[in-house]
């Protein structure tokens, strides 16, 4: 890596592009007061990012732009480039994750522009990039920030002026530690960074927690509620199937003894309709046999008509007979006769009393008056012929009636005949007919009782229609719980021997279970079952992406420590190497004496600055106190007591400070140095031993020298004349040493 050109185009005094090659490792610039060397060194610096105005001469962006002249417009920007050969690839950038990536260009050019409303813009190898970029490139090749490469004119004291930490801020960037505190401050920043999105990643964590809990718990609850369903529908299967096989058997069963008692009852019925039909033919028999019955009444009637008539006729037979023997005899009633006449009375009148005839009565009055009046007629009989003629002619009438008599008894008789035949075959028919009334009787109550058991049946039946009803209903209430998955049951395997008992149990089981999920309650479990494992996997993104923050956190502080824990190592190596040469440059310089450098440490309060991260692991008061570094530079002059620096003279000062900052430069060679007119205040004893130092640098660093020294001048390969010209801007040439040496006068 070599300093190549450097190209100046309207930045202060150069209005035109304006080219300096290095290539020589000592390059001087040799010039009258006012021609524009200092500016050269500014450009430099304002090349590589310097950012404080002072350091160049300025208060604002436009001052660093050509002002114009009487000849010369000013310029509406101003620009420098820098290029380094690359040839052997040690320019680097690294990127956001601390990792270098070689930059593949053989020239790295860096430009930067500043435009009169003071805009900056940085440009490497042709694309716009930021000054940090800028920045982070350089480190790569140990051209730090602090400047401690450019000594600016009048700052060849700079070293002993800066405090401590300032010195020690110089130290690190010359021993390349700078890029190691680069990336510690990129670190911390990433570090705060990632607290920060640890405490949003937490709080959100903690948003989302009563959410999480919640929708677990009810995740909770459904998964129970699902475990439950999954019994429930076990449960269901069972009594279900055995249910519908019960609720089939009983209907069949019912339905069969249904029909029975149904076909049973028609028959039953035709009996009866059958039985009654015989009971109305009432019996002929009965009607013949009053008919028969109502004869022999007449009959008997008429017997004792004749019996009456009979008797009259007996009567007057014996009368006459009685006449005839004893006439005219008084006719003296003995007491038989009397008797025979009250018994004939006596018969009239018991035949009168069941006649109903008036007229029949009459006639029997009328017989009785006449047996009164023979009881009192003494007759007496004159003739005895006459009474023969009487009494043959009675007994012939006595004998027509007797068999009159004998007719009507003997179809009395056939009619007695008749009405036993009769009343043997009513009796008969009666037996029969009992018997059929009995037979009637007994249906009637069977079909009594047939039709209570059809009414029990269909209380049977309605009860069956509730029963299946409940079933309907179970179902119904089974798939709002369980779905269609209840239609299952179907296929569960059962006996058809239904136990009641167990299935009561099975109800009790299922009902147990419901009240359960119901209270549970499974609505809308999707839906919470899906915004859980969308919260819970936002939750576990989280934890996951806590875990890797604080995963990052951890090594970022690892990362942090052990780039510490380097810069601290380098540094004491380093300040040992430096001291080393600083006491040889110093006692080289000072003809003797000794200086050194030493690390001091001072208490500071802390302030709120960018390594606040370091406060969050300890909030205790005592952190606020930090301890800081710094380097003190420590001379003993020879032959004198006077160690301060303070004390030293004008002359002595730079020479301690080229002491050291050579040290330095030899230790950890910077690519370049530029000193202006560093040598200023050196003796020409001096100014020799400083070119001697000078040609040692240039072995390792590039050297850019401005000056007035004669002697500096004959150590340089390349002289570059600044004049100003007619158009009152800086010119710039190449001139010989002599003509240097003619212009340094
Ligand atoms: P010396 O040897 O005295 O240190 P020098 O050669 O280093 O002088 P510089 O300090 O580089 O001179 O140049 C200063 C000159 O540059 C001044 O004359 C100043 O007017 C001029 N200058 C500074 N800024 C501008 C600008 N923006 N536009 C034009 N000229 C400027």
């Amino acid at each position: 890596m070599r300093l190549k050109n450097l190209e100046i185009n309207g930045f202060k005094s150069f209005a035109k592009k304006t080219v300096l090659e290095f290539q020589h490792p000592v390059v001087s610039i040799v010039g009258p007061n006012g021609s524009g060397k200092s500016n050269v060194v500014e450009a430099l610096r304002f090349v590589l990012g310097e950012q404080s105005m002072k350091s160049m001469r300025g208060s604002q962006g436009a001052d660093l732009i050509f002002k114009g002249s009487k000849n010369l417009p000013k310029s509406s920007r101003a620009s420098v480039t820098i290029y380094f050969d690359n040839s052997d690839n040690v320019f680097k950038l690294s990127n956001e994750t601390g990792e270098n990536l070689n930059l593949n260009y053989d020239v790295i050019s860096i430009s930067r522009e500043v435009f009169s409303d003071g805009l900056n813009k940085y440009i490497l190898n042709g694309s716009e990039v930021r000054l940090k970029d800028i920045n982070n490139l350089l480190s790569s090749v140990n051209i730090g920030s602090s400047g401690h490469h450019i000594i600016s004119q009048g700052e060849a004291d700079r070293i002993l002026n800066a405090s401590p930490k300032d010195r020690r801020e110089m130290v690190e960037d010359a021993l390349g530690l700078k890029i190691y505190q680069y990336k510690i401050k990129e670190a911390g920043r990433k570090l705060e960074r990632t607290a920060n999105n640890m405490k949003e990643v937490s709080l959100l964590r903690r948003e989302n927690a009563p959410h999480l809990n919640f929708l677990r718990k009810q995740v909770d609850k459904f998964e129970k509620a699902k475990e439950m369903q999954v019994s429930l529908l076990s449960l269901y299967n069972e009594y279900l199937k055995k249910e519908s096989i019960y609720l089939e058997n009983e209907k069949q069963n019912l339905s069969n003894e249904k029909n029975k008692i149904v076909a049973e009852l028609e028959s039953i019925k035709d009996k009866i309709e059958s039985v009654e039909e015989e009971n109305i033919i009432e019996s002929e028999k009965e009607k013949q046999l009053k008919d028969l019955e109502r004869k022999v009444n007449e009959i008997r009637h008429v017997k004792g008509e004749i019996e009456r008539k009979l008797g009259r006729i007996e009567g007057m037979i014996e009368m006459e007979e009685r006449r005839e023997k004893k006439a005219p005899a008084i006719v003296v009633k003995n007491p038989e006769e009397i008797k025979a006449i009250f018994d004939e009375i006596a018969e009239e009148i018991e035949v009168a009393i069941v006649e109903e005839n008036v007229s029949e009565i009459k006639f029997i009055l009328l017989r009785i008056k006449d047996v009164l009046q023979k009881f009192n007629q003494t007759e007496e009989k004159t003739e005895n012929h006459s009474i023969n003629s009487e009494i043959l002619e009675l007994k012939n009438d006595q004998q027509r009636i007797l068999s009159e008599m004998q007719n009507i008894t003997n179809e009395e008789n056939k009619i007695f005949e008749s009405i036993q035949v009769l009343r043997g075959q009513i009796r008969e028919e009666k037996e029969i007919l009992h018997t059929k009334e009995k037979e009637r009787f007994n249906f009637r109550v069977r079909n009594q009782e047939l039709t209570s058991h059809l009414e029990i049946i269909s209380v049977k039946e309605y009860n069956l229609s509730k029963q299946q009803e409940s079933f309907e209903n179970e179902l119904r209430e089974g798939s709002i719980l369980i779905g269609n998955d209840i239609l299952n049951y179907k296929n569960f395997e059962a006996s058809l021997e239904v136990d009641r008992g167990l299935q009561e149990e099975l109800k009790r089981k299922i009902e147990r279970i419901k009240i359960k999920l119901e209270d549970v309650g499974l609505g809308g479990g999707a839906d919470v079952l899906k915004e859980y494992e969308e919260v819970s996997q936002r939750d576990s993104f989280l934890a996951k992406e806590m875990e890797d923050l604080a995963k990052s956190i951890e090594s970022l502080r690892l990362l942090i420590a052990d780039l510490k824990e380097k810069i601290d190592i380098e540094f004491k190596e380093g300040i040992k190497k430096i001291n080393i040469e600083f006491s040889k440059f110093f006692s080289l310089m000072f003809g003797g004496g000794e200086g050194y450098l030493s690390v001091v440490t001072e208490n500071k309060k802390k302030k709120n600055n960018e390594e606040s991260f370091e406060t969050t692991r300890d909030d205790s008061g005592e952190s606020d106190i930090i301890f800081e570094q710094g380097i003190e530079i420590n001379v003993t002059l020879p032959h004198k007591k006077v160690k301060e620096l303070n004390a030293l003279s004008g002359g002595e000062r730079s020479l301690t400070s080229i002491a050291l900052l050579f040290a330095m430069s030899q230790v950890n060679p910077p690519p370049f140095l530029v000193l202006d007119e560093t040598d200023a205040a050196l003796d020409e004893a001096n100014s020799r031993k400083y070119g001697d130092m000078l040609e040692k640098l240039s072995h390792h660093s590039q050297l850019v020298v401005v000056t007035h020294n004669r002697e500096t001048m004959s150590r340089a390969g390349i002289l570059y004349g600044v004049t100003v010209g007619a158009d009152g801007a800086s010119k710039l040439l190449s001139v010989k040493l002599d003509e240097a040496k003619a212009i340094a006068k």
